[in-house]
């Protein structure tokens, strides 16, 4: 995959912004600059604009998840009363990772348009800054650049955590950044680490009829995120025959003398126990990409989370500033996107809304999907609040009923001395796309008596948020 060649760069550059990195937060920062009316040089190492989020991370998970989705809907159509004529369903590993490296390869270009039409010089290579206004770029095409600049943001992003596990370099052992190029099923797949994207992977390749275990260190999976609602997610898991193994730590990946390998772990039973994988995938994490900028001889602080940023994402050096996964968790697109945009409103004299935790939406592209708004229950306790939680069970929404889902949970976390809205967690398909209307609300200080007299369309997944936020006021406000 290599996008366009557009090498008329010139040896000699200036810019009023430099960034590097065209991931969701250097592409969204160099766009509003670019539209604010600034001289912006963007430069990229890699394949094309989009960053790690549109080749490796989340566009290639969502377009997987949305084939196995898709492969599931298909399965239950016959209790819909759809018959399909033919024995079985397959799914092509060929034409579906075509279609995923055609639509990153569409978007990418799309990308570049968009860029160039706002007048950005595009430079594809390697950034390297040898002081706090000038940067060397070394072209993917052959040759060097030099940038000069008044001021730089940097964005390269993440990369994949590899433990330090003996075996960890054998060829079956991938990370989801090879995942997007991957022609071939394996039959026996283990999937170490029980966060968003190792959930997500695991039901995308039990879909795909493979063989999965998952394997997780902590007792339970996704240990970030609300336990009621992962214990429900869990059991969709357990019920389309994914393997769980909790509690369970990986000690060594050791070659059988055939094509796979075993798995070896300490049990959390204290046990030492195997498992044979033809193939295994790591999704323990990523760490801030930090090497190859030249940060140590600027003297800019710096540690394994991330480059220190103040709350205008400057860093140590003044002038020079970090978004996205690079300046540190949560490490998300969206996160690193809202950054971006909010930087360039900083640096265009325009008033900047930073991101704030306390608002912001993330979702496990799972089915049910799990997705969270805001604060959790014991974040808003730890804040001080008073916090009271009404839980919902997704049935009582028509919506859901319609769709087939038989369980799923909506949970609003709110204060009990105002009603203000604080947290919001749903598990049920369609989350992801409900959450944002629970994200505005929370960033404009929102009450149950606004979520309870805000219309919806009907039926729709929106109602649930009306209807919990009805059930939390007849509760007194204290709903249980
Ligand atoms: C499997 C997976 C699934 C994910 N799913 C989701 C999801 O569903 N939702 C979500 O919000 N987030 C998701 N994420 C996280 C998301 O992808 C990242 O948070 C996001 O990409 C971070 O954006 P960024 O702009 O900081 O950096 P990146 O997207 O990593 O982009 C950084 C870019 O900088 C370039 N670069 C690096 N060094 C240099 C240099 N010296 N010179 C020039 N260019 C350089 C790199 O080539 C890269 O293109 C997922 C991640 C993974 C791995």
């Amino acid at each position: 995959m290599s996008s366009p060649s557009i090498d008329d760069t010139p040896p000699h550059m200036s810019a009023d912004t430099l960034v590097v990195g065209a991931g969701p937060g250097g592409l969204a920062a160099a766009m509003e600059l670019a539209r604010g009316g600034q001289r912006v040089v963007l430069v990229e190492a890699g394949q094309g604009l989009g960053g790690g989020s549109l080749f490796e991370g989340c566009v290639p998970a969502s377009l997987l998840c949305e084939t196995a989705h898709r492969l599931r809907d298909i399965h239950r159509a016959p209790a819909l009363g759809i018959e399909i004529p033919g024995p079985w369903i397959r799914l092509d590993p060929w034409r579906s990772q075509a279609h995923v490296q055609e639509t990153l390869l569409q978007i990418a270009a799309d990308n570049l348009r968009a860029a160039q039409a706002l007048g950005i010089q595009v430079v594809f290579g390697q950034a390297r800054l040898r002081d706090a206004h000038n940067a060397e770029i070394a072209r993917r095409e052959g040759g060097q650049s030099q940038v000069q600049f008044s001021r730089a943001i940097l964005a390269t992003g993440s990369h994949p955590v590899r433990p330090p596990l003996h075996g960890i370099d054998l060829p079956q052992v991938l990370t989801a950044d090879e995942v997007p190029a991957m022609t071939c099923l394996p039959r026996h797949l283990s999937i170490i680490g029980g966060g968003p994207a190792g959930v997500e992977m695991a039901q995308v390749f039990r879909a795909f009829d493979c063989d999965v275990t998952l394997i997780e260190g902590d007792p339970r999976l996704l240990p970030r995120m609300d336990e009621e609602l992962v214990l429900m997610l869990t059991q969709h898991l357990i019920n389309e025959g994914i393997e769980l193994i909790l509690g369970a730590h990986v000690k060594t990946l050791c070659h059988t003398g055939g094509d796979g390998l075993f798995v070896q772990y300490d049990a959390a039973d204290g046990g030492c126990e195997q498992v044979y994988a033809d193939r295994v995938l790591l999704a323990t994490g990523r760490r801030p990409r930090l090497d190859g900028l030249g940060l140590e001889d600027l003297g800019v602080q710096y540690d394994a989370r991330g480059v220190h940023v103040d709350q205008t994402l400057q860093t140590s050096l003044p002038g020079l500033y970090a978004v996205g996964d690079l300046s540190g968790p949560p490490m998300l697109a969206n996160w690193a996107a809202a950054q971006g945009r909010a930087l360039a409103d900083h640096l265009l004299g325009r008033p900047a809304r930073f991101p704030d935790l306390r608002a912001n939406a993330a979702a496990v592209f799972s089915r049910p999907a799990l997705a969270v708004a805001g604060q959790s229950e014991s974040e808003a306790k730890a804040a001080g609040h008073r916090v009271g939680c009404l839980r919902q069970p997704m049935q009582s929404n028509l919506r859901a009923r319609i769709a087939g889902q038989r369980d799923g949970r909506l949970k609003l976390i709110y204060d009990l001395d105002d009603r203000r809205l604080l947290g919001v967690q749903m598990l049920a398909d369609g989350a992801d796309d409900v959450i944002g209307e629970a994200a505005l609300a929370i960033a404009g200080g929102l009450t149950l008596d606004d979520l309870a007299n805000t219309l919806h369309p009907n039926p729709s997944l929106g109602e649930a948020l009306t209807e919990a936020a009805r059930a939390a006021l007849f509760a007194g406000g204290n709903g249980k």
